[in-house]
């Protein structure tokens, strides 16, 4: 089972293998494309986290199981599990969270619930929200 907390539900979908270091996207790689994208990727069980998760392990800005900018981080949480309507202890399928994607969040609504990540004005994550909406 992998280990989520409730904004990276979201980065995993947009993520297309950039990231903070080569060890941080050497693991995002191996989750996203490895672990979700493969052939039974979408049975995949994921429990919410309201700390440090599977993706933060080898990530440069972890300090334990905090982040070296714990506000963003816990203001990036509390918006996209209460759009997500995701709590921490929850285990949900790696297809219940597309659906659940798909069903409450559009492209737009990423200009609120991901204010502040640095990631958004490069457009994948939006894109990858509409094309899970034309699929
Ligand atoms: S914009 Fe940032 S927080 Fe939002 S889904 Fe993309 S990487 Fe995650």
């Amino acid at each position: 089972m992998l280990r989520f907390r409730p904004h990276h539900f979201l980065c995993s979908l947009g993520y297309q293998g950039k990231g903070y270091s080569t060890r941080f996207t050497a693991n995002m790689d191996d989750i996203v494309f490895g672990r979700l994208g493969a052939s039974t990727g979408e049975d995949t069980q994921i429990e919410v986290v309201g700390v440090s998760d599977d993706i933060c392990s080898p990530c440069p800005h972890r300090r334990g199981e905090n982040c070296d900018k714990p506000d963003k981080i816990a203001a990036l949480d509390r918006r996209h599990a209460e759009h997500l309507d995701l709590r921490a202890g929850r285990v949900i399928g790696w297809h219940e969270a597309r659906e659940r994607i798909r069903r409450r969040v559009t492209p737009q609504d990423l200009d609120v619930i991901c204010e502040g990540c640095e990631w958004l004005d490069a457009g994948m994550c939006k894109q990858a929200v509409a094309k899970l909406h034309s699929e």
